[in-house]
């Protein structure tokens, strides 16, 4: 058996038509059912639905071969115990700084000042800001991060940006790229080695469809 993780939403509807080209067809869709494990076309295949910070921890341990997760969710991972050999070109955003509209990035970063962050991306962040030689107070959130420089809690924030629809509404805008994202398939380094003979067709299965 061979068991794929995905989450719910964008990385499960993007991932779709490269199952099908790869042969692997879900039975039910997660948005409608309340199963986390659906069963697919083929038997030796089911698919896991998970939270999408959990795809990376499954497949470290084992407990999925295969998962789908986007980069900024593997950055803060850290990635051990995963290959990723193909990135599926979805769900394509960017890891962005940003700020309220008002407020000179440029001028705050160059006077030396700590600078206040709130993100969901602790570990990106971190590792952007030093690079830069930029010290920062990192604020660890969970969600809705564009509210923090609007009530204060921070000077900036590190999120995904796909549209700009949702800093725009909020009055904030992007000033520093940090790095694109997309979905990246992932493998346990391990089950590559033992169930080889099962994993590489879908493997290769998956990079045709991507192509
Ligand atoms: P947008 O308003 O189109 O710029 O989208 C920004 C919001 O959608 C932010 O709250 C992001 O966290 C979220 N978002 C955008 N793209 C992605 C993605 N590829 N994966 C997960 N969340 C995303």
């Amino acid at each position: 058996m061979i068991t794929l993780a995905l989450s719910k939403g964008r990385i499960f509807d993007e991932t779709l038509p490269l199952l099908k080209g790869a042969g692997i067809v879900p039975r039910g869709d997660p948005e409608s059912s309340r199963k986390l494990i659906l069963r697919t076309n083929r038997r030796d295949v089911r698919v896991v639905i998970v939270r999408a910070t959990d795809v990376p921890t499954y497949v470290q341990y084992g407990a999925a071969e295969l998962g789908v997760a986007g980069k900024d969710v593997l950055d803060e991972h850290g990635g051990q115990g995963l290959y990723q050999p193909l990135d599926l070109g979805i769900a394509r955003c960017r890891m962005m700084v940003a700020v309220p509209v008002g407020f000179n990035y440029r001028e705050a970063v160059r006077q030396g000042a700590r600078l206040k962050v709130a993100t969901k991306y602790v570990q990106t962040a971190r590792e952007h800001f030093a690079a830069k030689g930029v010290h920062v107070d990192l604020i660890k959130l969970y969600g809705s991060m564009e509210l923090a420089p609007l009530t204060g809690l921070a000077d900036a924030i590190v999120d995904l940006v796909s549209t700009g629809n949702t800093l725009r509404a909020n009055n904030l805008k992007a000033v520093e790229e940090i790095a694109p994202v997309s979905a990246r398939l992932i493998v346990n380094q391990a089950a590559l080695k033992v169930k080889r003979v099962a994993i590489q067709p879908v493997l290769d299965s998956f990079a045709a469809a991507v192509r």
